[in-house]
């Protein structure tokens, strides 16, 4: 997967290791919406609840009821629902290509590479064998030389050992890649997972150190060697974690801001000569680079040198086993389940193969599956429909700014700028990336995995120094999400998602509005919220802003980290109001920016916004497509790891958090004082 600093924010929710996509065994429930006109779920509204006490208990109540979770996923909803129609294309394009290999060199590549994965008496018939040559050569490292050789040959295998080299924009000239060493090297979802002392927490990490163990036993150390080596692990890990970062300081931007030499560099790390691990990685030459954590650098360093050379090839070791259980026998698959599917999130079975190895061709080549499933499935009246939404929004988002009291005339000025420079890409890439020197052969799964990550990790670094490409994606075509870029200061929308939920050609306006139109207004204010504010219209990371704006700015926004803070995810775990303030700010920004263009489109036509369709008015119409967009179960480990570790917020306080902020909501149900959802004009969180 790509990675830059500045990750581009995402709408919905961040898929993390082990866990893989989401989809189910459940049948697709695609008929729930034909009976009615406006393209509601009326079979999912719970009649019986006040929509001004719970409005997410009104809109998605009856589908929460009858919406099970499946054994195999770790939450459910009704992006789920189109995931796995998505899933089904997906199946059918990977099944024919791969009886029609000869057909064409792509049918090779992704038919190839599928049946590699489906092959499963092979796969069980190698056992270990594929992990031979490289453990041999880990257990051999004897020097710091030949373990900087080793970290070099599993970064360009992506196994993310110790730190992450990746190219990034540079940060102030976003038009050009340089080279960015950041924290990495942790099995654990993230830095605070290793420091918790709360007792679920001390457990998970009891959890991790037994599977770190058993993992050692499957490739034949005994019990007791893999005890110890389990804690060496656990050990290094944890001194890369105190030198890391955690999720919510990492949101400054500013924070990861180094710009230095190399030979500074050299300074900073004697013991692991970095510029000699730059050529062993292939990376173009460069003089400079960006380092995120300096402390971290330092620390890694230390580590290097003080660490018994055992306890670093112990680490490697694991790193480079966990990296390749899922291409592996059973006992392999089953055991990193156990750890990152059942411990972390909660899910009880493992997902059948074929919807593992639809996943593991759209992770490895997700373009040369996109194309095909862009030529099934989009249709040019969604692209069409979506870029008109754009700039209806963009135009509220206009005279949304120049209507703010709280702000200047100059960085009013600054703003507008920026929002007429940002850009949009719809559907799929202009231009698809081109896989021919990525060897595919049928019969080896393993082999094919890590050739075709060797691709990505040349790809990739091969952009150092060059200018950003900016038409490239950093989502594959099916995928069901959006994002916003703050270093290309563009929004993206899969074709994935112009589809119900979220789209249709045949749904009322209202409800198009409340879902595309929400995520439009959501990605496109994400580029004044917390963090995107900090970018200018280029992408650079510079400073725009009137001091006493910054100030203002702040107190509104400090509004929405009390008002999510205060929702409990999980047993004794809370939102964090800090963690998740860009994406809050975004899905209030963004309904707001999105209910003004449907009110401005209904006037256009001359239609009433109380006029009623399926018994809703327009505007309750819009605010039920909102709220169903994010109808779900969630399994409780899996909502206490996402509150953890997820700027975005769990799906019931995406629609609560935001209807309260709204007196626009009030007024289209009839809500009254001391409703729970009832604000009073100009009362409520309000950024945009
Ligand atoms: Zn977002």
């Amino acid at each position: 997967m790509e990675y830059s600093h500045f990750s581009p924010v995402a709408l919905c929710l961040t898929l993390l290791a082990g866990t893989a996509t989401t989809q189910t065994s459940q049948k697709a429930d695609s008929n729930t919406t034909q009976e009615s006109k406006s393209g509601l779920d009326l079979t999912a509204i719970d009649k019986s609840a006040n929509p001004c006490g719970s409005f997410y208990q009104y809109a998605c109540g009856t589908w929460i009821k009858s919406h099970p979770i499946p054994a195999d996923e770790s939450s459910w909803g009704r992006f789920n629902e189109l995931l796995q129609r998505n899933q089904e294309i997906l199946r059918g394009i990977l099944e024919d290509s791969a009886k029609n290999q000869n057909r064409s060199p792509l049918d090779q590549k992704i038919g190839g590479f599928y049946q590699s994965c489906m092959n499963e008496p092979l796969i069980e018939q190698r056992g270990t064998t594929p992990l031979h040559a490289e453990l041999q050569r880990i257990s051999q490292i004897g020097n710091q030389d030949e373990l900087l050789n080793e970290v070099a040959r599993l970064h360009e295998r992506q196994v993310g050992v110790f730190f992450r080299f990746a190219p990034s924009p540079d940060p102030k000239n976003a038009s050009m890649t340089i080279a960015d060493i950041d924290q990495g090297g942790l099995g654990l979802p993230e830095r605070d997972f290793y420091l918790r002392t709360d007792p679920k927490s001390e457990e998970i990490r009891k959890k991790y150190v037994e599977h770190v163990a058993k993992m050692f036993e499957l490739i034949g150390v005994s019990p007791a060697d893999a005890q110890k080596k389990a804690a060496n692990v656990m050990s290094i890990e944890t001194d890369l974690a105190k030198a890391s970062l955690d999720v919510t300081t990492r949101r400054d931007p500013q924070r990861l801001v180094h710009e230095m030499s190399t030979e500074k560099l050299a300074a900073l790390s004697p013991h692991f000569n970095f510029t000699r691990f730059f050529v062993q990685v292939n990376a173009p030459q460069f003089t400079t680079l960006n380092v995120d954590v300096p402390g971290f650098v330092k620390t890694f360093n230390s580590l290097i040198a003080s660490r018994n050379m055992g306890d670093l090839r112990d680490y490697l070791t694991w790193h480079f086993v966990s990296a390749s259980a899922r291409l592996l026998s059973k006992t392999f698959v089953e055991e990193n389940f156990e750890f990152y599917g059942k411990t972390l999130t909660g899910v009880t079975e493992l997902k059948p193969r074929w919807k593992r190895c639809v996943s593991a061709v759209d992770d490895e080549l997700g373009e040369a599956l996109g194309r095909k499933y862009v030529e099934q499935t989009f249709g040019e009246q969604g692209k069409r429909r979506t870029v008109d939404l754009v700039r209806e929004i963009e135009k509220e988002m206009s005279d949304d700014l120049q209507s703010l009291s709280w702000m200047s005339p100059e960085t009013k000025k600054q703003a507008l700028v920026k929002l007429a420079a940002v850009a949009n890409k719809i559907g799929y890439p202009e231009k698809w990336r081109d896989y021919s020197s990525v060897e595919i052969d049928s019969k080896d799964y393993f082999g094919n995995w890590y050739r075709a990550n060797e691709f990505e990790s040349k790809r990739e670094r091969d952009k150092i120094g060059k200018p950003v490409d900016r038409a490239e994606w950093e989502m594959t075509p099916p995928t069901v999400n959006a994002y916003y870029d703050p270093t290309e200061n563009n929004i993206n929308f899969p074709a994935g998602i112009l589809q119900p939920p979220f789209y249709s050609n045949a749904a009322a306006d209202a409800v198009n509005y409340g879902a595309i139109g929400v995520v439009i207004g959501h990605e496109l204010t994400h580029g004044f919220d917390d963090q995107g504010r900090k970018f200018d219209a280029d992408g650079n990371l510079k400073d725009w802003w009137q001091a006493s704006d910054e100030q203002h700015f702040n107190k509104l926004a400090d509004c929405f980290v009390k008002e999510y803070g205060s929702f409990e995810a999980a047993p004794g775990v809370h939102q964090n109001g800090q963690l998740t303030l860009g994406e809050n700010t975004a899905d209030n920004g963004g309904i707001r920016l999105a209910y003004m263009a449907l009110m401005d489109a209904l006037a256009k036509k001359q239609e009433s916004p109380s006029a009623k369709v399926d018994g809703y008015t327009q505007s309750q119409q819009f605010f039920l497509g909102f709220a169903q967009m994010w109808c779900s179960n969630m399994r409780p480990e899996y909502a206490r790891l996402r509150a953890q570790t997820d700027p975005h917020s769990l799906p019931e306080f995406r629609v609560t958090g935001v209807v309260k902020n709204m007196p626009e909501f009030g007024h289209a149900f009839g809500c009254k004082t001391g409703d729970q959802m009832y604000v009073a004009t100009g009362q409520g969180c309000r950024v945009w």
